[in-house]
């Protein structure tokens, strides 16, 4: 049995943090492989080491004198190691970032130091190996990530390893050179591990108990998720709930290896299971809320709407001219709205009108803006009768009006459109029903 953990920046940001990993990973000896994040916040007025080092390079780029900026960063690694008592020196590894930094390597190359320093940092205190990331991990000429090439080395060189550690978020571009994913990618990483040394289960470590039933900054202590499907997470990260990369859930999920989210300050905690299916109901009929302020509604009308055919390509490729995704659809039967998002939509709101009237010619056309969408998500909610009606019956009692409503046909969603001004209300109502009350 072997588990791949990854820890995030708020679990290495310091050595008392790092101590509570080490006892993390020594309390199961399945725990083999390890993925680091770089040294996190301290509080919430401190700085990321991502992000010192994006802007030390910004003065590399701007041909400014860097080498305070970078003391800074050392300093950092100095006070991890100086507080576990390491008998190990960065000095060496500093001097040739800051070579290479004179060589201008590159944005990826410097924001990529934060995970690599800290895994060696990791692996000298756990007594590890260290695997350097770009050695195993690798992307396409055209940046896009290669899975089958690092799957192959990756899996043959952990292979002949019993325990290492593979510092997260970036890996090496066809010319040798170094390339991160986007930002929060070493979950990704931590996906990519798990997968090449078939895991029995991917723990994520992060600075919270796994996923939340609701946004905590809307309800009042929600109660956890303690398990979620793939599909159900990708409902709700798409409407906003986060906790992880989006894109770290693929390589498992097709490997069918399931991801705990735990938290390194409560590690008694159970955290969120993520799953590809499951037998078990789920304790309350919907799994979890999320949703989005700042859409638009642009209504179009035109009698007899229904009887055109081809008239929802047109109104579309008004929007596909202007450059706009939309989010939904919901039409009636002379009537068809599409639900787009405002920051995107402002700018060219009368450009699409003037492409929709000169494409599909209708009577009228309304804008609405201010809008929120809601995402009510649960596979619960397929096997019990009236959801939708409970739903309903909650947001009318709470005074709030219900301007959309879309149950996707896995009926595994619906999405409620309310205004801006009556989200958070929406979400209690809907939380209270199901939740609190239980009904
Ligand atoms: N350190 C990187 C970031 O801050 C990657 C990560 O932590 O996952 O985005």
């Amino acid at each position: 049995m072997i588990k791949v953990v990854k820890f995030g920046g708020s679990s290495l940001a310091s050595a008392e943090q790092f101590a509570k990993v080490g006892k993390i990973i020594h309390s199961d000896k399945e725990r083999r492989y390890v993925v680091p994040s770089a040294p996190g916040k301290r509080n919430a007025k401190d700085t990321k080491v991502t992000d010192m080092l994006y802007a030390c390079y910004e003065m590399v780029e701007r041909e400014e004198d860097f080498r305070v900026q970078l003391m800074k960063i050392k300093e950092r690694y100095d006070s991890i190691m100086n507080g576990l008592h390491l008998k190990l020196s960065l000095e060496e590894e500093f001097r040739k970032i800051s070579d290479n930094f004179k060589n201008k390597m590159g944005e990826d190359y410097a924001a990529s130091r934060g995970e690599y320093l800290n895994g060696i940092v990791m692996a000298n205190y756990l007594g590890y190996e260290f695997v350097d990331a770009a050695e195993v991990i690798f992307f396409h000429e055209d940046g896009s990530f290669d899975a089958e090439q690092t799957n192959t080395v990756l899996k043959a060189r952990l292979e002949q390893i019993e325990r290492a550690v593979v510092p997260g978020f970036y890996g090496s571009m066809p010319d040798g050179s170094i390339k991160t994913f986007s930002r929060g990618g070493s979950d990704i990483t931590g996906s990519i591990v798990a997968k090449a040394v078939h895991a029995t289960c991917y723990e994520n470590w992060t600075d919270v108990s796994g996923f939340l039933i609701a946004d905590p900054s809307i309800i009042d202590n929600p109660k956890p998720i303690k398990t979620i499907t793939y599909r159900e997470l990708r409902e709700l990260s798409y409407m906003g709930a986060s906790v992880l990369h989006e894109d770290s859930v693929f390589p498992v999920r097709k490997a069918g290896i399931p991801i705990n989210i735990r938290n390194t300050n409560a590690p008694e905690d159970e955290g969120t299971w993520i799953v590809e299916s499951t037998c078990h109901q789920p304790e309350f009929t919907i799994t979890g809320i999320a949703g989005k302020k700042g859409f638009v509604s642009v209504s179009i009308d035109k009698d007899m709407m229904n009887a055109e055919v081809g008239f929802g390509r047109k109104v579309l490729s008004a929007f596909e001219d202007n450059g706009i995704s939309f989010e939904h659809i919901p039409s009636g039967i002379d009537t068809m709205t599409v639900f787009v998002h405002q920051p995107e939509f402002e700018g060219r709101e009368q450009s699409v009108i003037s492409s929709i009237h000169r494409y599909a010619k209708p009577d009228s056309i309304e804008l609405e803006g201010d809008l929120a969408l809601i995402a009510v998500v649960g596979r619960g909610m397929r096997s019990t009768r009236g959801t939708a009606g409970r739903i309903f019956s909650a947001l009318a009692h709470a005074s709030v009006n219900v301007k959309m409503i879309d149950q996707g046909s896995s009926e595994l969603n619906i999405i409620i459109g309310v205004s801006n001004a009556d989200f958070e209300n929406a979400i209690k109502a809907i939380y209270d029903i199901f939740v609190t009350t239980r009904l």
